[in-house]
This record gives structure tokens, sequence and C-alpha cells, in this order.
């Protein structure tokens, strides 16, 4: 399976990061490597002082999609849960002033913890999601799908422009404002429709 992220797609965390517009979906991958089992720690990474996280809403792909309509798009994924896209930012902020590529900052070792999914047919309000995080019993992130630059549909059938997705894969949406640091011994909880989906502990 893989793990294609969607950069940018929340005008306010747009411009707390001082980044331009974008005009059409722009994504980036993770391995498989990135996924956290669940019960496990997300480890503090020791090539980075400077670990942000980002909470979205995660789809999960139902069949192969490759070049399809956004008008079909919702056949494609079928369930929903919320995730940390982990990035290392100093490493981040480094590569973004040299021109290259982000994967060392975004794509390292349980980079993506998700949580458990749901039914997009069982949501309660599918037309506006809401979702967020807790830190150490806080909320530091919350969001709502109403917020998105790119839809769920627009997305998929961009990125299944470029690459084949497969039954399995999961796609992250992009984070809303609010983004920020994590420390070892922090806990984390990750919500979406108000009920936990997800929790785990920096070491
Ligand atoms: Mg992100």
């Amino acid at each position: 399976m893989k793990i294609i992220c969607i950069g940018r797609n929340y005008l306010a965390h747009v411009k707390e990061l001082d980044n331009a517009l974008p005009t059409e979906p722009m994504f980036f991958m993770k391995p498989e490597t990135a996924l956290l089992p669940e019960g496990e720690p997300f480890p503090y990474p020791d090539f980075s002082k400077e670990v942000h996280y980002e909470t979205e809403l995660v789809l999960h792909i139902c069949k192969t999609a490759k070049a399809i309509d956004e008008e079909k798009a919702s056949e494609y994924y079928d369930a929903i849960t919320v995730g940390i896209d982990f990035t290392a930012r100093d490493l981040q902020s480094r590569c973004k002033a040299k021109g290259h590529p982000w994967e060392i900052a975004k794509a390292f070792d349980y980079s993506a913890p998700i949580g458990k999914f749901k039914k997009i047919s069982e949501l309660k309000c599918a037309d506006d999601i809401a979702f967020g995080v807790k830190l150490n019993g806080e909320w530091v992130q919350q969001g709502h799908s109403r917020d998105m630059i790119f839809s769920f549909d627009r997305i998929i059938s961009h990125v299944s422009q470029f690459v084949t997705l497969n039954e399995g894969d999961i796609v992250f949406t992009g984070t809303p404002q609010g983004v920020g640091e994590v420390h070892v011994g922090d806990r984390l909880e990750l919500f979406l429709e108000g009920e936990s989906v997800f929790g785990f502990r920096v070491k």
C-alpha cells in the first residue's frame, strides 16, 4: 500500500506557514513504514529538533482508481479516519530553502499514525466532517472538512491522473491551522466527529 498526502489544503494553514496558495492539489507520498502500529509509542526521531503534528482526515481507497473523473471519484473511497502527518519542520524548512524534495522531513518511520476507519456512510455529517487532536488532554487542532480548498473528489481525481490508486491505499487530505511541536512524553488523541479513534504517546 502507499500513503498519499495533500499539502496546503486549508487557507488558514497555508497562511500560518507563509506558503503560496495552490491552484491545484499538491501531493507527496510516505511509504508503508510510516504507519504506527496500534499500541506503540511514536519514537521521536533523533535527526530533528522540531517535529510538528498535522492532524488530517484520511481516506481509504476501496478500488483501483486511474485517471478518474471528479464526478465519479466518490466511488473510489469508502471509509475515513483521522491521522497525523508528522513533519520534521526544521528539515522541511531546509529542503524548501534548497528546492529539494521533502522526503526526509515527511516520510520517516512512524510519521503517519492513523486511527480506526469509519464507513463514510456511517458518518453523522458527511458534508462537514469535524475532526481534531488533543495534546495532553487539551484541544490543539480542530478542523472541518468544509474548509478544505480542494474537495475529496477533486483530490482523488487529481492524484489518479498521475498515480494509480489501489485498494488499501490511504490519502491524507491536508491539515487545518494550529500545527505545533510535540515533545517526548506527550500524549496525542485523535477525534472524528467527537469520537476518539486513536491515541498514542511520544517516546
Ligand atoms: Mg500535512
